[in-house]
């Protein structure tokens, strides 16, 4: 257990004399307030705010952590309800202070449990709780239960197997009600045990081998070799003695036993004879490790515009002052520079910082650039990797070896103290926005709360600021700090944006220069830069080959059966992939419906415009990134390496090419239908595709060489295209906050989105009436206006078995306008819990509305 971090608890010292009656602990749940238990006598010692505590809560055992610890020994505030804790699980607290006052915030502001943040800003696999287990007993089935389905399906699944948890059962049957499972237990059919089951993550040791004090010399192993009758003891002795030699003092006894092709019992007998020590390292897992040592980092002075930012930025880190930024730089400006910089300035004061990146572009490359400058301080987070690793990055920048936490939206919640700088690269990136479990919490939100509850600096960096952000600083709520222009080159020239032009698919098309998915005008372009041995990026939003096979006959079209969607082709496996859920199926030979075999596959992936482009093009080397090329660990880095090294001339792709990739013979972006995205039922989606347009176009003409960009769409009118060609965002950002004022959305209103999910469309619906009604009643009765609409079911009405309806909340965003949280929380309080199998999920400032 996880007792052993620390050989002592640390802060006993500041315990008050007299001895805690009760502390108040929350939990992994969905409710809002803490629960008061009583600590045994011989725990007392242990407890403090923020350590991890293990409580009965309804019949299970459940992970807390301390919120309030209460030294009022005449016991007042005791509730005579209260059940002893029975564990503490932490020497030092997990949660500090800081962090326990901001997982309060975020559950207040995101309506969940304090609990649930506080889940997730521990390491995940650490908890303890309890398991239920089944097994089946050999007692025949008796007659009566023969048709009961769901007690059938229950056994079948235990038929067979050892003993399994209550959960899997469910992972695999669905909803299991615990009733029909103590039925059967009483019938004899099934024993279930619950027991407490333990992390699944702790610290990793690992052993190592030492020469002990006298064998420490040459002569001295020498010696010691000759008494030795054993070959192979001898040729351990001379590989110890040849790795101190080298200046490995304490080699890790695996490697010594491969050097020595030795075994391991020839290890443990030269142990017993005291010639060898063996030493128990901790072991650090790191995702860093796989990666090579960086290049040394370049050494360039600030261009007027970065300097002026720097400045800035560095006035608030000396003045320790909170203060928020929005660097709006364009591609290539020097943005990550500038967050280096300011890092360096934090650490200076010997402080701590945090740098959020969307985890697609938490690229190799990223990380290195900061690695280059920061060495071995950086904690590198990323939702790759193993749970051991992510218990070790979390466990060493707690305890403070590590002071910069670089990673996606969690590392916001990095147990850093002492923060100095948060960083947010990219800030309108969706992907900060959590859904799923709650909190669900924008990463970019939080982390202006954060650095003001530590006096610390917020940089959020990007070229396309959210309109959120953007009226934030006009409002001057966040401090503008502009970078207009490109870096200079070697030449000391300013590398110019790249020319942008559109291409109009529908004349194209009447000119005869189109025929698949790529126009005459993009194949010349793209050829040209074959010829001069240049560099090209395709953007096609979509995966797979077709998105929808039509049957030319009577119009049937394979949907998923579990979602409301039409199934991809695939064509590179001849099979239909459901993006919803991932559900597989054969391509049928024929249509299911009328028999005719004229199945036609309408609408273009990237498989299919790599293979239209081969065949257009045979010479053009291509490379294919989307998420079926890269689900392969390190697939991601393999592709951008070769692509770096000039192996491929053509990088194609989905919005995984748009973002932070810097390739100096780039010339040329193409994105093949720029309206993808365009139609969604979402009032983001044009603000979306601008910034992907614009993120895409500034991967081209990055160095010396000018770029260019092609973009294909057949709505070449929309004030969009002319924004994204001529460059011009406070245009774009002009158009699109007027609809947004007309229409009553963020950022002039604030917004919640309600979700109702579960297996019976018609329960469904009936629970999102109820929720909705009680919240229609608290509105009504609000102190100003608060806009109910729904329940409604959304675009795509059922994903993965589960039907979905959505109720939206508004209220205009002024100071005397009515909060949300409070309505929210009291209308899901008074409908209590949904029924089993349904779930009510409240997000606050919603993204995807679809
Ligand atoms: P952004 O993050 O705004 O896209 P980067 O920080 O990646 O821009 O900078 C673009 C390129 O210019 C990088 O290769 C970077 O090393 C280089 N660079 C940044 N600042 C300077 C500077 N002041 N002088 C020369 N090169 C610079
Ligand atoms: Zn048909
Ligand atoms: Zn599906």
């Amino acid at each position: 257990m996880l007792l052993g971090w620390m050989p002592f608890p640390l802060h006993s010292s500041c315990l008050p004399y007299r001895a805690p009656v009760t502390v108040d602990v929350v939990v992994p749940v969905p409710l809002d307030r803490p629960f008061t238990y009583l600590v045994p006598d011989a725990l007392t010692p242990d407890i403090a705010r923020g350590v991890r505590v293990l409580v009965p809560f309804r019949q299970r055992k459940l992970t807390g952590v301390v919120v309030a610890v209460d030294a009022d020994a005449d016991g007042s505030a005791l509730d005579f309800r209260a059940k002893p804790i029975a564990d503490v699980l932490d020497a030092t607290p997990a949660l500090t202070g800081e962090m326990l006052r901001l997982t309060r915030w975020m559950a207040n502001y995101y309506v969940c449990g304090w609990g649930e943040v506080v889940r997730a800003a521990l390491p995940s696999g650490t908890e303890v709780s309890t398991e239920r287990r089944l097994q089946r007993t050999d007692r025949p089935v008796p007659e009566r239960w023969a048709n009961h389905q769901n007690a059938q399906a229950l056994l079948d699944d235990l038929e067979g197997r050892e003993s399994v948890t209550l959960k899997g059962v469910r992972q695999r049957l669905g909803p299991v009600p615990l009733r029909l499972v103590r039925e059967l237990e009483e019938e004899g059919l099934i024993t279930m045990n619950t027991r407490v089951s333990d992390p699944s993550v702790s610290v990793k040791k690992e052993t190592h081998l030492r020469l002990s004090e006298p064998f420490r010399t040459p002569g001295a192993v020498r010696d010691a070799k000759e008494q030795l009758r054993g070959a192979k003891q001898q040729l351990v002795m001379a590989v110890m003695a040849g790795l101190l030699a080298e200046g490995i003092d304490t080699p890790r006894q695996a490697d010594v036993v491969e050097r020595a092709e030795a075994s391991y019992s020839t290890i443990r007998r030269l142990v017993e004879m005291g010639l060898l020590q063996s030493v128990e390292q901790q072991v650090n897992r790191s995702p860093l490790d796989d990666l090579a040592p960086p290049a040394a980092p370049p050494d360039h002075a600030f261009h007027p515009h970065q300097a002026a930012a720097l400045e800035a930025i560095e006035d608030a880190i000396t003045a320790e002052r909170f203060e928020s930024f929005l660097l709006h730089g364009v591609t290539g400006s020097g943005k990550t520079e500038v967050y280096i910089a300011a890092l360096k300035a934090v650490r200076a004061q010997g402080k701590t910082g945090i740098i959020l990146v969307p985890e697609i572009a938490l690229t190799p490359q990223t990380v290195q650039r900061f690695r280059a400058h920061f060495g071995d301080h950086i904690a590198v987070l990323h939702s790759r990797m193993s749970l051991g690793e992510r218990f070790d990055a979390w466990r060493h920048l707690r305890h403070g070896r590590y002071d910069i936490a670089i990673g996606p939206r969690s590392a916001i919640l990095a147990p850093l103290d002492n923060l100095g700088l948060i960083v947010v690269d990219e800030e309108h990136e969706p992907s900060y926005k959590q859904f799923d479990p709650a909190p669900r919490y924008h990463a970019r939100d939080v982390a202006v709360m954060r650095a003001h509850m530590n006096d610390a600096v917020v940089v959020l960096g990007t070229a396309t600021p959210s309109a959120e952000t953007y009226t934030n600083a006009e409002h001057g709520k966040y401090t503008l700090l502009p970078m207009p222009e490109r870096v200079p080159n070697a030449a000391g020239v300013a590398v110019t944006m790249p020319s942008v032009e559109v291409v109009d698919l529908t004349l194209e098309r009447k000119k005869h220069r189109l025929e698949g998915a790529i126009s005459d005008t993009l194949y010349e372009a793209i050829a040209a830069r074959l010829d001069r041995d240049e560099q090209v990026i395709l953007l096609q939003n979509r995966r797979g080959y077709a998105p929808v096979i039509e049957c030319e006959n009577c119009g049937w079209a394979p949907g998923c059966s579990d979602c409301a969607v039409t199934m991809t082709y695939h064509k590179a496996r001849g099979h239909l992939r459901c993006h919803y859920c991932g559900l597989a199926e054969h391509l049928p030979r024929a249509c299911p419906e009328c028999g005719s075999d004229e199945l036609t596959q309408i609408g273009t992936g990237t498989q299919r415009v790599e293979e239209e482009l081969q065949e257009r093009l045979p010479q053009a080397r291509i490379l294919r990134m989307d998420l079926d090329t890269t689900s392969r660990k390190n697939a991601h880095h393999d592709i951008l390496d070769r692509f770096r090294r000039g192996a491929a001339d053509v990088l194609l792709g989905t919005q995984m090419v748009a973002k932070g990739l810097d390739f100096p013979r780039v010339t040329l972006v193409g994105v093949v239908s720029a309206d993808v995205g365009l139609l969604l039922p979402d009032f983001r989606a044009e603000e979306r595709t601008f910034q992907l347009l614009t993120q895409v176009a500034g991967r081209a003409g990055r160095a010396e060489l000018p770029g260019s960009v092609l973009l294909q769409t057949r709505n070449p009118e929309h004030p969009l295209f002319q924004a994204v060609t001529a460059h011009d965002y406070h245009d774009f950002m002009a158009y699109i906050l007027n609809e947004r004022q007309l229409l009553r959305y963020p950022p002039f209103a604030r917004l919640a989105v309600v979700e109702f999910r579960g297996p019976k469309a018609a329960r469904v619906e009936e629970v999102a009436r109820q929720w909705t009604g009680q919240l229609r009643q608290r509105a009504e009765k609000a102190d100003g206006p608060v806009e109910v609409l729904g329940p409604e079911p959304p675009m795509v009405g059922r994903v993965k078995k589960q039907f979905r309806y959505h109720t939206h909340v508004r209220v205009p965003r002024t100071t005397d306008a009515p909060a949300l949280q409070p309505l929210l929380r009291a209308a899901d309080e008074a409908f209590g819990s949904p029924p089993r199998g349904y779930h009510v999920a409240i997000d606050v400032d919603a993204l995807g509305l679809f």
